[in-house]
């Protein structure tokens, strides 16, 4: 399949089947801890890429077995919202499905009317937002011209207004970035106007192609909690495993995740270990054939943590 992919397990999510509506990499933003390279070109115009009903034809035949998937999450190789018939998408998936429905978006273009009332439907809407301050936003996120860090929390505060459904707020949390007090009390203080469900802690596990994304420390990753747990809950996500157990072809669906993001090897050998219990030769055998492919190579960061990426990848 082009579009969908996994179920991959998170803890937020469990079993999420990930639906990428966008050609790589289109995106409004250009992140300095974004796993998938940088933003050659910015897209800001929002455009049907793909046939909607070649996606959702995709979304069909993956959800003949529901009992396996906890979420239908909308990502993109990019910005999500940015995929014109996201609404449309939603609407018939709710059709076909009682699975609940995320969005995983950067938020960008929630100043629009269109795009907020494209994601009324969803069960789950989880948008970024990384900085207290203009400043820290564009040092952070990296915005095409003309998006502005007011604009971005304006259409934060006015979804929220208008959504019933969850509002996940994730903060990718930088050492040294924005895991400082001061950044912090100023995360907060928007919080406080954008009132969110919860907010999610997440680090830069993955390997970003510039060299100064660091991991938050323990002491971070707690003052991060206990500044931002004054205005709203706080949950520090760990990563899940992914599910290998319906998957037809193992190769494909490795290159299929590989291609959103890359693979942390643990995570690999987890969820191989899951599939064939207790068999460690035949789970070494699988690792031996996925590497012989040869459409992988591996990547070490500085704290020794392997990931998988496509041989064609050009990061890290
Ligand atoms: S918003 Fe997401 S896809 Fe876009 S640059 Fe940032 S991390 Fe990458």
């Amino acid at each position: 399949m082009q579009h969908v992919f996994g179920p991959v397990s998170s803890k937020r999510l469990g079993q999420s089947l990930g639906v990428d509506v966008l050609p790589s990499k289109s995106c409004t933003w250009d992140c300095i801890y974004c796993q998938l390279g940088k933003t050659d070109a910015y897209a800001v115009e929002r455009q049907e890429f793909f046939p909607r009903e070649e996606i959702l034809d995709e979304i069909q035949q993956a959800i003949e077995n529901p009992a396996a998937i906890d979420w239908i999450t909308f990502v993109g190789s990019g910005e999500t919202t940015l995929y014109e018939g996201l609404g449309w998408l939603i609407h018939e998936t709710r059709k076909l499905t009682d699975i609940p429905v995320a969005v995983i978006t950067n938020g960008s273009l929630l100043y629009l009317e269109e795009v907020r009332n494209e994601l009324l439907e969803a069960d789950a809407v989880l948008p970024s937002l990384n900085a207290g301050s203009a400043e820290l936003f564009e040092r952070v996120d990296r915005p095409a011209p003309g998006f502005t860090y007011e604009q971005h929390v304006e259409g934060l505060v006015d979804f929220r207004k208008v959504y019933r459904g969850k509002l996940w707020v994730e903060i990718m949390l930088i050492a040294g970035v924005n895991d400082t007090v001061e950044a912090l009390e100023d995360i907060a203080s928007v919080l406080q106007k954008v009132l969110p469900d919860t907010v999610h802690l997440v680090q830069p596990t993955r390997p970003s192609t510039e060299p100064d994304v660091h991991l938050p420390s323990e002491e971070g990753i707690a003052r991060a909690r206990l500044i931002l747990s004054r205005v709203a809950k706080v949950v520090h996500p760990v990563k899940g495993s992914m599910n290998l157990r319906n998957t037809a072809d193992i190769i494909e669906t490795v290159a299929a995740i590989t291609r959103r993001h890359p693979l942390q090897e643990r995570e690999l050998r987890y969820a191989l270990n899951e599939l064939i219990p207790d068999k460690p030769d035949q789970v070494e055998r699988m690792i031996g054939e996925l590497r012989g492919s040869g459409r992988f190579r591996t990547v070490t960061l500085e704290d020794g943590e392997v990931y998988w990426v496509p041989t064609s990848d050009a990061n890290g």
